[in-house]
């Protein structure tokens, strides 16, 4: 019972209390016979005048019932002896279904149905039907819900005013509406969510989320950090030697970190800029700034290809500046580990690059004042969350026990104004709202996949032209985000394969793509790169693409994140429609970095079905990140584009963020309200709604 119960995400008594129904059914009335009509579920009362087990054309009990209006059969394919004998002629029945025209005449076909006494009264309360789980049957749920309704404390935790400032339910009475709602509420209302009962739960929610983002932020400018005030000659010289000047708005952002770090308190500062806008000079500048103040950075990416760039680029622009910099990542040799490490405790390394190996068990910094995270929501939300416990507040850092060093969070996937109001509600942002300039747009192609013939032409052209191409497949990611959007976007939910053999089907595909495409193109030097290649291969197959020994690269989604090779121009994405929009955006974002006018083809397998349909045209129409992010939020739902749903943590249950953003607005305005006036009520609003929670809503 207990696991059952967990399942649906009941761990205490007040869970059950909040475990509200998905629809109603009206048991308060009876209908009779010769009223009920197709369509609807009715409640009929009536006794047995005939009941037999049928055998053809399969085994059936079939129950004939009369009332005073008329006759109804009653159908059940699967039932106990018990039953049948129960329903023999001349008990009183009463069922509850829908009625429809059948062989005999109109029937209920495994109604729902109770042996009654003539007279025996109805129900007061319309039936909840609640979200339930196998072997938790909707009787027992039920029994478990009315007793904790019962024993809960159930009285306000919002000041006596606010409830009915919005035109809303006292909490006590908003509950009972939806456990118990009376016959005379708007059924519909109640299960479209629109009732104020569930406006009063959907703000109860909102407020305890907001309440928790606050208090972590006050929280946070409560800690200590070590102040990296001075300006020194290592981000001037940066500056100095870039072969670019910064857009305005990398000034804007780089003045808005430089203030952060000069405090006393850690950043938690989040960098958005689309694909391609400029983020990694902002953060090497950032980490210039630890180490011209004595301290140690550390810059970390989702995957070893990003990383690896990383640490090129940063070897580029570091080291004329004698600033010692260290490579760290899970695929290295013991030995080599092992020294990194050491130079990483001793001091000796001024600033880390690295995967999320730099925050794991063994390594351990010398005086770290700045974490910088790469591409922040490619990381799961447990990693996030140990990385935030375990790497960043127990171990050394500049001042000793209790400081805690900064962190820059960077994007490319922009953050929908509904999503920053609620889950990064706790995180300072930055926003670099500007290309560089001279970029150059990116035509975006729809193709069938019956046209490749088309498409392979137009590869040879462009790399003739001493151009190159990518070509890439869907395949699984190194932490697994690309095949879950891949199969649930593909799939139904139930029919998702094993991870494992998803994942040895798509290493097929790109291995066979490699070998059609080379055999295809002999005439070109075509690579292969993907997940399972060990760290070494992987860099090495990026480095002579970045030279230009490699003219086509077939690739999985590995490249999607921050590859930077301006001579490459164009792109084909083979099955388009499986990948998820910010994914495309991104992919699509490696191309139009240099000179050549680029294109990116997508190409897709018909037939399309809808959904894919509307997601391929928003790409193709828009190259906003913030667009596309916007739109992709509505197709999938904040849960998908959190990549909370790998981890299984609760996200809102009731709440839409953007169907209720008015909510979500009022909940905002009303935390910073009830946490100065009111922080009794704050404290328990947030124990009755966030127990065990509060680290999980706010990563
Ligand atoms: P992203 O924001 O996607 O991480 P990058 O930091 O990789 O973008 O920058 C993309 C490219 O633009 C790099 O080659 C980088 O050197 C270049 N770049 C960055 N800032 C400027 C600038 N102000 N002017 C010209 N080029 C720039
Ligand atoms: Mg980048």
């Amino acid at each position: 019972m207990k696991a059952k119960l967990a399942k649906l995400g009941i761990h205490r008594d007040f869970d059950l209390v909040l475990h509200l129904p998905l629809r109603y059914e009206d048991e308060t009335r009876l209908t009779p016979i010769a009223e009920a009509h197709e369509g609807a579920p009715v409640q009929v009362e009536g006794t047995v005048i005939d009941s037999q087990i049928a055998y053809r054309p399969r085994r059936q009990l079939i129950c004939k019932i009369e009332d005073a209006s008329g006759l109804l059969y009653l159908r059940f394919l699967n039932f106990y002896g018990s039953q049948a004998k129960a329903l023999a002629p001349g008990a009183r029945v009463r069922a509850f279904g829908e009625v429809r025209p059948g062989f005999f005449g109109a029937e209920m076909i495994h109604p729902r149905y109770r042996v009654v006494r003539a007279g025996m009264p109805l129900p007061e309360a319309l039936t909840p039907i609640y979200p339930t789980t196998a072997g938790l049957p909707q009787a027992a749920l039920r029994r478990l819900i009315a007793q904790a309704l019962a024993q809960c404390e159930l009285d306000e935790t919002l000041p006596a005013d606010i409830p009915g400032r919005f035109g809303m339910p006292a909490f006590r009475d908003a509950i009972d509406a939806l456990h118990r709602p009376r016959p005379g509420e708007d059924a519909r209302a109640l299960t479209e969510r629109s009732h104020p009962a569930w406006q009063r739960m959907k703000l109860e929610e909102l407020l305890a989320q907001q309440l928790s983002m606050r208090l972590h932020y006050r929280e946070r400018k409560r800690k200590i950090a070590p102040a990296l005030g001075r300006s020194g000659a290592f981000t001037a010289g940066l500056l100095e030697r870039l072969p670019f000047r910064l857009t305005r708005a990398q000034v804007r952002a780089w003045a808005e970190i430089e203030r952060d770090l000069g405090q006393t308190h850690p950043m938690h500062r989040l960098l958005q800029g689309d694909v391609g806008s400029g983020k990694t000079v902002v953060a090497a500048l950032s980490a210039l700034r630890a180490v011209e103040n004595g301290l140690q950075a550390a810059v970390m990416a989702p995957t070893e290809i990003l990383a690896e760039q990383h640490y090129r680029k940063f070897s580029e622009w570091l080291a004329p500046l004698g600033v010692q910099l260290t490579w760290l990542s899970g695929s290295q040799k013991k030995k080599e580990r092992a020294a990194a490490a050491a130079d990483i405790a001793s001091g000796a390394t001024r600033v880390a690059v690295g995967t999320h190996a730099l925050f794991q068990e063994g390594i351990s910094f010398q005086s770290l004042g700045l974490a910088i995270v790469d591409e922040q929501h490619r990381f799961g939300v447990e990693q996030r969350l140990a990385l935030r416990a375990k790497g960043l507040c127990t171990q050394g850092s500049g001042g000793g026990a209790g400081v805690e060093p900064h962190q820059l969070m960077m994007s490319a996937t922009p953050i929908p104004r509904t999503l920053s109001m609620s889950y990064y509600a706790d995180l300072d942002v930055s926003l670099i709202d500007e290309l560089p300039p001279g970029r150059l747009p990116v035509t975006t192609k729809l193709i069938a996949a019956e046209r490749r013939d088309e498409v392979l032409l137009r590869v040879r052209e462009a790399c003739r032209a001493g151009r190159q191409a990518y070509w890439v497949c869907p395949l699984i990611e190194d932490n697994g985000v690309a095949a879950e959007t891949l199969a649930g976007n593909a799939r139904a939910p139930g029919r998702r394969p094993g991870r494992r053999q998803a994942e040895a089907l798509q290493l097929q595909t790109v291995l066979d793509t490699h070998a059609r495409l080379a055999a295809e193109f002999a005439e070109l030097r075509v690579g292969l790169v993907h997940g399972r290649l060990p760290g070494p291969d992987k860099a090495a197959v990026m480095a002579d693409f970045a030279a230009g020994k490699i003219q086509l690269l077939v690739a999985t989604t590995v490249i999607e994140v921050g590859v930077d090779v301006p001579n490459a121009s164009l792109m084909i994405i083979e099955h388009a429609e499986r990948f998820g929009l910010a994914q495309l955006h991104q992919l699509r974002g490696r191309v139009g970095r240099g000179v050549a006018d680029s294109v990116c083809i997508l190409l897709y397998q018909k037939p399309l079905g809808e959904n894919a349909r509307a997601r391929l045209k928003v790409v193709y129409e828009s190259s906003d990140g913030f667009d596309i992010a916007r739109q992709d939020l509505l197709l999938r739902g904040p849960g998908e584009y959190l990549g909370v749903r790998q981890s299984g943590a609760p996200l809102l249950r009731f709440a839409d963020i953007e169907r209720d953003v008015g909510l979500l607005q009022a909940a905002r305005d009303l935390a910073p309200q009830l946490l100065q006036l009111h922080p009794e009520h704050a404290r328990r609003h947030l124990a009755r709604w966030m127990a065990g929670k509060s680290e999980l809503m706010n990563v």
